[in-house]
């Protein structure tokens, strides 16, 4: 089933988890041992992430450098199928335009059309590391938008081909990100309002956010995305606190805020395994909240961390 018919057809709020593909050279069973654990809950989708390649300096013989592509975490069309397969559970390809040219996303979506993975978030991606801002690859997407629409147009069957005869249509179920605190290279709330609601006049049927942890973010960016015309599912995009040092990363990557009451409890442990204890009440309680708000979805990015998500998820 696609994302939407399960949200359309759920008579309470639904669990869906977000996993990322293992390190090249790494076996997929340590990502079985990840998730049977939470497979209990029945969840009723499985994204997986996409990582987009990344220039390393590989030293050479005679001392000097070359530039080489790594892509660290390859397999997101496999595992998908792999999911499938081993659970009998939807999964949800992401989608990036950096590192794509279109020619290459048109093959990565008919390897998932065949697989019979009808489920996709398109995503712009990020700047790589080394670089300040995001440029897409020759050929390739600069926004999600973009992409989403060569997706739409092979669910018309409409190919980069423009003279195939008689070509299938796809029937991919299209989501996008949202970002509650905004999207970090958005100059306001409303410009980013306005593009997100570009991609769902663009064919997006769901959204899910960034994760946040101050239920009020993802609350009054709801109210505002309904206020600009977006009437799709919001689907809230979750995530434990396990470290300390997590108080200045996640910040630094995710662009969110993470608030006082929060910060100051995990500023008082004396170890991980306390701010873990901490960060599992904390989601706890905010997924009590979102779920007697009616939230459609709690869509828990399970990053390594699978057993503090089990004993939330058992708890609500
Ligand atoms: P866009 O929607 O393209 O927006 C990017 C920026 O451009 C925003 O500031 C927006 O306001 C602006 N913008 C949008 N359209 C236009 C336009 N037409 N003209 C001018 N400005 C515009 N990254 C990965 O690499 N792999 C993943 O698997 C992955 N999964 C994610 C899952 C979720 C739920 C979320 C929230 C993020 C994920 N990301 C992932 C990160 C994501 O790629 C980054 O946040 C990226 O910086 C933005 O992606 P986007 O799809 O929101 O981009």
């Amino acid at each position: 089933m696609t994302v939407i018919e399960q949200i359309k057809e759920a008579k309470d709020t639904l669990v869906s988890f977000e996993i990322l593909p293992p390190l090249k050279g790494k076996s997929i069973n340590a990502l079985w041992e990840h998730l049977d654990p939470l497979m209990e809950f029945k969840p009723a989708f499985i994204n997986v992430t996409y990582h987009r390649s990344e220039s390393m300096f590989k030293k050479k013989p005679d001392g000097t450098f070359e530039k080489v592509e790594v892509r660290k975490r390859p397999g997101t069309v496999g595992i998908c199928a792999a999911l499938m397969n081993r659970y009998k559970v939807d999964a949800v390809a992401h989608l990036i335009c950096g590192g794509f040219n279109k020619q290459e996303t048109e093959d990565a979506l008919i390897d998932l059309h065949f697989l019979g993975v009808n489920n996709v978030l398109v995503l712009r991606g990020d700047a790589p590391k080394n670089e300040s801002s995001f440029e897409p690859d020759p050929g390739g997407h600069r926004y999600a938008i973009e992409l989403l629409q060569q997706v739409t147009n092979m669910n018309n069957a409409i190919y980069l081909e423009e003279d195939l005869k008689n070509a299938v249509r796809t029937n991919f179920c299209i989501g996008v990100a949202g970002y509650p605190e905004k999207h970090f290279e958005a100059p306001n709330m409303q410009t980013d309002l306005a593009f997100l609601k570009a991609k769902v006049d663009a064919g997006a049927e769901y959204v899910v956010t960034q994760m946040f942890f101050d239920n009020q973010k993802y609350f009054s960016f709801v109210q505002s995305c309904k206020d600009a015309g977006i009437h799709v599912p919001i689907i809230p995009g979750l995530k434990p606190i396990t470290s300390k040092k997590q108080l200045t990363i996640i910040p630094r990557t995710f662009h969110v805020d993470i608030p006082e009451e929060l910060s100051s409890e995990i500023t008082k442990c004396k170890t991980d395994a306390d701010v873990e204890i901490v960060g599992q009440e904390w989601l706890l309680k905010q997924s009590k909240e979102l779920k007697a708000a009616g939230v459609p979805v709690l869509h828990y990015y399970t990053l390594g961390k699978p057993q503090v998500i089990a004993n939330v998820v058992k708890n609500l």
